[in-house]
């Protein structure tokens, strides 16, 4: 056979292996829960496969990952009956870093101060396959793709900048399909190898895997066995007939054996009553789904009968990923999709949920699509359809429970991060108005440093105010200093700021709320029921000549000059046409004509 190929490491693996095995990590155990996820990834990417190319699955294994563990020898071997690697495969996953978990953990250690790595984040993140070698001193990696008909083997060890892949000759090796791992612990991390050890691992971190984990288990059956009865007492030594045939009795023993044992519980968490189901248990799904390190601010468990059926789990992140991509870029894998257990598919455009409600995270579980749907099926179902209608209900009621939550915090961060993409809701999701305009947030003249909820302005309403006023600004500052305010003051109006850019448009779209219209306190026929007819004739009669000279020295600058009596203690004012632009929305048009 040809001779093992030597490969050099990317510079950013040879950096990570670095790190890891040199690293003073405690909680060395995570190896376990990163490779167990990679066997159960492998085996839904052939379960996936094999739907629409049924020759895949021509060797009749099941899908099931198997540990054993030998204890004397310090050596754990992991085999999975999934995808597997070709060779070429084998370079691009294990010799460089294109996995998301993988550079996260990078960009994290790289942004954390302590660049001589800090050791906490290797659990947080996960380093997927390399974690093998936070326990092993030499880790083999034997794999059957079935795109190709070879079984190759890559071979790694701690400290080398180089791995080796070579063809698997052994015949006691072959497999049919899949991947086997053999990692060779180092001295101090044998105790990973005992049996019992791997059963407590296998218990604590893969609960959520949905695939049979075996792992290899001495075991012990009692049974019956007669022996020979020679415990004959001196006080029977009378009786003739016990001595002379010796009298047989049975004994209960032990046997050992060693066999696989099912280790884990296959039932996935969506699938279980959501009464059983600890919050714990939703967060730490979660985290291990979505590769998150921080807690979700919401989670919604359900299960929807009648015209479709399907379960899902939703979550409201806590954090919005950094960078404004995210808000126009709806592909963000944050919806895992299962037909019948079976994963499908997270990448999705806009199908199950909109795009401003893209940074919602879940799974969503149904039994009334084909399992090799497809994105034109997506598009197209009527079944699709009512589900994206039902996920985006319940994420919104998962969202007002955050805002009417006792600790306001919540909704805080929440705002803080996703109030840009209610906001854009408000553009382009007319049919669900009422659901957003509750969740919006703005300052106001009234409200000093806390943000306030449209509710509460419609409460602190006069009784005779019929509208809802703002203003829209570049600041808060420039808000509250601007002359518009005054006559609003004065009558103790609580006017909204509106300082983010698209707040305006946000409003602009909504119209109206709880039958209150939006009112821009800066257009030109601002009505605030104070109108004395009487006093203003007298005041044009006075002022009218004045006008007319100012409007001859502005020329076109202006469109017209008026008597006002919107203002208390300032002289004059630029105000915008009843049908023009707002000086906001002005701005905002020269900005991205730039
Ligand atoms: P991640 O799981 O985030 O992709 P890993 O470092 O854990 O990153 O794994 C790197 C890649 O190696 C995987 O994406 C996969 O393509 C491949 N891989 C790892 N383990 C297996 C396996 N058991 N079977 C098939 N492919 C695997
Ligand atoms: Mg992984």
């Amino acid at each position: 056979s040809p001779p093992a190929e030597r490969y050099e490491y990317q510079a950013e693996v040879s950096r990570l292996m670095d790190l890891i095995v040199n690293s003073l990590y405690s909680n060395k155990e995570v190896f376990l829960r990163e490779l167990i996820s990679n066997a159960s990834d492998a085996l839904d990417k052939l379960r996936f496969l094999s739907v629409t190319e049924s020759g895949l699955l021509k060797d009749a294994v099941d899908f099931d990952i198997r540990i054993q563990a030998d204890k004397d020898n310090g050596i754990i071997t992991i085999t999975d009956t999934g995808i597997g690697m070709t060779r070429q495969e084998l370079v691009d996953c294990l010799g460089t870093i294109a996995q998301s978990g993988t550079a996260k953990f990078l960009k994290a250690l790289k942004d954390s101060k302590d660049a001589g790595g800090d050791n906490n984040l290797i659990g947080q993140f996960g380093v997927g396959f390399y974690s093998a070698f936070l326990v092993s001193d030499r880790v083999v990696v034997s794999t059957k793709s079935p795109k190709s008909d070879k079984q190759y083997v890559w071979e790694g060890e701690a400290n080398a900048s180089s791995y080796t892949i070579s063809e698997e000759t052994d015949p006691e090796k072959l497999i049919p399909r899949g991947t086997r791992l053999t990692l060779y612990l180092k001295r101090d991390d044998k105790v990973f190898a005992h049996p019992e050890r791997i059963e407590k691992l296998v218990k604590n971190y893969s609960q959520f895997v949905s695939f049979p984990i075996y792992t290899w288990q001495e075991k012990g059956y009692t049974k019956e066995v007669e022996v020979d009865d020679d415990t004959t007492t001196e006080g029977k030594k009378d009786d003739q007939d016990d001595k002379t045939e010796k009298k047989k009795k049975t004994k209960t023993v032990v046997e050992r054996y060693w066999d696989w044992e099912l280790t884990n519980e296959t039932q996935p968490i969506w699938l279980r009553n959501p009464k059983e189901v600890t919050k714990e248990e939703y967060n730490e799904f979660y985290k291990k789904t979505f590769n998150e390190y921080l807690e979700p601010l919401a989670s919604s468990h359900f299960t929807t009968e009648g015209e479709v059926e399907f379960r899902s789990i939703l979550y409201v992140p806590a954090f919005a990923p950094s960078g404004k991509d995210d808000i126009i870029n709806p592909k963000t894998k944050n919806i895992r999709l299962f037909v019948k257990r079976v994963f499908i598919s997270d990448d999705f455009d806009g199908e199950l949920f909109p795009r401003y409600l893209s940074f919602v995270k879940g799974v969503v579980d149904s039994n009334d699509l084909p399992l090799n749907v497809s994105r034109e099926i997506l598009q197209e179902s009527r079944v699709v359809r009512i589900m994206r209608k039902r996920l985006v209900r319940k994420a919104f009621d998962m969202i007002l429970g955050i805002s009417m939550s006792e600790n306001r915090e919540d909704y805080e961060k929440f705002w803080e991060n996703f109030g840009k993409h209610l906001k854009l809701g408000c553009i382009e999701d007319r049919e669900n108005h009422k659901r957003i305009a509750p969740l919006l947030r703005f300052f106001s003249s009234q409200s000093d440093e806390e943000l306030i909820g449209l509710d509460e302005y419609v409460e602190n309403m006069k009784p005779d105010q019929k509208d809802i006023y703002y203003i829209a600004a570049d600041s808060v500052t420039s808000a509250k200093n601007t002359p518009f305010l005054e006559k609003l003051a004065e009558k103790d109006l609580e006017v909204l700021f509106l300082v983010d850019p698209i707040d305006e448009v946000a409003i602009q779209n909504l119209k109206s709320y709880k039958e209150k219209n939006f009112v821009d306190i800066s257009k030109e026929d601002l009505d605030l029921g104070d109108k004395n007819e009487e006093k203003e004739k007298e005041m044009k009669q006075e002022f009218g000549q004045t006008c007319d000279w100012i409007k001859k020295r502005l020329g076109d600058k202006v469109a017209s000059v008026q008597i006002s009596n919107r203002l208390s203690s300032s002289p004059c004012v630029l105000v915008s046409g009843k049908f023009g632009w707002s000086a906001n929305m002005e701005r905002l048009m020269k900005a991205q004509s730039m």
